[in-house]
């Protein structure tokens, strides 16, 4: 694991100028920023480049922050989200926290200020950057909750206990969300002292774990195919009609 990456923020303002002036003093400050206007594009790009946390204005045309901090918690996504807003009225605030915000600033706030928050919540939800989950992560998928150390499927009072090859892809892929691991490294992660795995048996095996995991197995959420490179754990809903 690469400890000196820096954290990687998602900006997500509609107004160019506060965007800007976010953007460029959080470069300063050692963190690295994507910026975007809407929060469809930072569904949609959530996938692709994973953020350690998004700083999310309330106020955005089309779907608003709430709504989308609100669809990424439905999805069962703890992605770490600040929320923005031009408005100070309590119920905002209470609102933003009841539907999964882990912060909330009213505007006008100091930048200065947002970094204080950003590393707070920083220091809260998560242990190095760039490592969302670790070995010693329970992770959502789903209705299930995947305890990675003890090999473990819960959903409700179901447990189930997975099996060598399914637990070695299972965890390769979840330790690695939004990140395409090709089936090469997938067989490598499966092979035991032992034994070892043909490319078709990791198929087989992602097949069983869609069968178990997904709504849908045949039009899978969570354990996505790449044609032609692997496989990718996304760890909520990709798909948003197109704005
Ligand atoms: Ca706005």
């Amino acid at each position: 694991m690469d400890m000196a990456r820096p954290w990687h923020l998602y900006v997500v303002e509609d107004d160019p100028a506060l965007r800007e002036m976010l953007t460029t003093y959080l470069e300063k400050q050692g963190l690295a920023v994507t910026a975007m206007a809407s929060a469809e594009e930072m569904l949609q790009r959530l996938h692709r480049l994973r953020p350690d946390l998004v700083v999310l204005d309330v106020g955005l045309p089309g779907l608003n922050g709430l709504q989308a901090c609100q669809r990424l918690r439905a999805e069962g996504d703890r992605l770490p989200v600040i929320l923005l807003t031009a408005r100070s009225e309590e119920i905002d605030r209470i609102l933003g926290l009841e539907l999964g915000a882990d912060d909330y600033l009213s505007k006008p706030f100091s930048a200065r200020e947002l970094l204080a928050r950003v590393h707070a919540v920083l220091r809260r939800t998560a242990s190095t950057p760039g490592a969302p989950p670790d070995k010693g992560s329970s992770v959502r998928i789903g209705e299930w909750t995947f305890d990675i150390a003890s090999r473990c499927l819960q959903r409700g009072g179901q447990l189930r206990l997975l099996g060598g090859v399914e637990y070695a892809l299972l965890a390769e892929l979840v330790l690695n969300p939004g990140v395409v691991v090709s089936r090469e490294r997938l067989v490598a992660a499966s092979h035991t002292r032992d034994s070892s795995v043909l490319p078709r048996a990791v198929d087989a095996a992602v097949m069983r774990l869609r069968k178990l995991l997904e709504p849908d197995p045949a039009l899978p959420r969570y354990l996505q195919t790449v044609r032609g490179q692997g496989y990718m754990f996304i760890p909520f809903r990709p798909a948003l009609a197109a704005a």
